[in-house]
């Protein structure tokens, strides 16, 4: 078989590389902390389950609009209006088979040899993977540049040239942690004015995980950038829903037919059912969100002071999603050879931080979405590990 050249420069993502090695270890017998893969360790909602299972009961058991039904995406508008006070049209709503595909859509829309595509370095592996399978050329931006890994509008703005068609943001951020005041937003998005030919991907798929009552500085605040700007949100990491598959994403008015194809070329439509249940989430009690949140509050604290309590371990403290990314080089390893002495020695499933970027050889990702008690261990037998 001869396959097709771009095959060689599609990258993956390493999180489900190190899950499948760490269940083989636990067929083998051994015992391990999962503290690698990102999604909350909580079982969705009843309601939604319940929302669904009735959708099913009641025959929506067929094709339905690639875009998404009308319901859901309306659904999608009234959240966008009671959390951002922004009125969409459910015209620019497309409900998604999750979060990923609007980055695959958004980055297949641009990119092309000489083109040019900014995004965040570590960041969230698929974007990069995805700018080199369509041949454009990725512009990284060094998220570790800050200490708190937060977002530098300069920096950014000074990458931008005349071959530049998409930058991608991702607050809060996977994997570092970081969050990203509204004041730097804005002082990005004024910057952008003068960029009108560059379009923006808002990745806010934790959107609804910022600690401290911080509030979402989202691009939709930026009603002058409508017209190229494509913001990712959705259920998988808000609702505990990351097998469902559903997202959700707007996209500018000029874009929608293109995205449609796309859509209509490769999934068809999302899973009728399921956009019922997503309908049910968005329309019932914050609760469920505030009471994960508050469980991240308590989580986040034990990691944050556990990992700076073990020598030569650095941690900044994670402003939003349910990451913490520290840099261990000082134990005397490399991320990549902390993460599998951990796997093997301690049995805590992490992920090294070249997994999201080539030049975070000195750190390592810890997902805080697992139970106290179980990071509590993890970082005992980390202590272990190290002596
Ligand atoms: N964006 C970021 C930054 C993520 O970390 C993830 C999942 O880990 C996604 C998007 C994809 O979410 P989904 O599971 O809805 O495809």
């Amino acid at each position: 078989m001869k396959l097709a050249k771009n095959l060689e420069r599609l990258g993956t993502e390493s999180a489900f590389k190190i899950l499948a090695e760490a269940k083989k270890l636990e067929i083998e017998g051994k015992k391990i902390i999962h503290l690698g893969i990102g999604q909350p360790d909580f079982k969705t909602p009843e309601h939604i389950v319940e929302a669904t299972k009735k959708a099913l009961d009641d025959g929506h058991h067929g094709y339905v609009l690639s875009n998404g039904i009308v319901e859901c995406r309306q659904a999608v508008c009234r959240k966008i209006k009671s959390l951002y006070n922004k009125d969409i049209d459910p015209e620019r709503v497309i409900i998604m088979p999750g979060g990923k595909p609007v980055m695959y859509y958004a980055i297949s829309l641009f990119g092309e040899p000489g083109a040019e595509i900014i995004y965040p370095d570590p960041g969230f592996p698929i974007y990069e993977s995805m700018i080199n399978y369509t041949g454009a050329k990725p512009v990284p931006i060094n998220m570790l540049d800050t200490k708190d890994f937060s977002i530098n509008p300069e920096k950014i703005l000074s990458l931008i040239n005349e071959k530049t068609r998409l930058l991608i943001i991702n607050n809060p951020n996977n994997p570092t942690g970081a969050f990203t005041e509204k004041n730097k937003i804005d002082e990005l998005a004024e910057g952008l004015k003068k960029f009108p030919h560059v379009a923006i991907l808002s990745d806010e798929i934790y959107s609804r995980q910022i600690f401290d009552k911080k509030k979402m500085p989202t691009f939709f605040n930026y009603t002058n950038l409508y017209d190229r700007l494509i913001v990712l949100d959705g259920w998988s990491k808000a609702y505990s829903m990351t097998g469902w598959r559903l997202g959700w994403s707007v996209w500018p008015e000029s874009l929608i037919e293109n995205v449609n194809k796309f859509c209509i070329n490769n999934h068809s439509c999302v899973n009728a059912a399921v956009q019922f249940g997503g309908i049910s989430a968005l329309d019932g009690s914050d609760d469920f969100i505030k009471m994960v949140l508050k469980e991240f509050t308590d989580r986040r604290k034990i990691i944050f002071e556990g990992l700076n309590s073990i020598k030569g371990i650095e941690c900044s403290l994670p402003g939003g999603a349910f990451y913490a990314f520290p840099k261990v080089i000082n134990t005397g390893m490399n991320g990549e050879e902390f993460a599998k002495k951990c796997l093997h020695e301690a049995g805590v499933a992490i992920v090294p931080g070249t997994a999201f970027g080539k030049k975070a050889t000195d750190y390592v990702r810890f997902s805080f979405a697992s139970s106290k008690d179980n990071i509590s261990k993890a970082l005992e037998n980390i202590k272990k590990m190290l002596v």
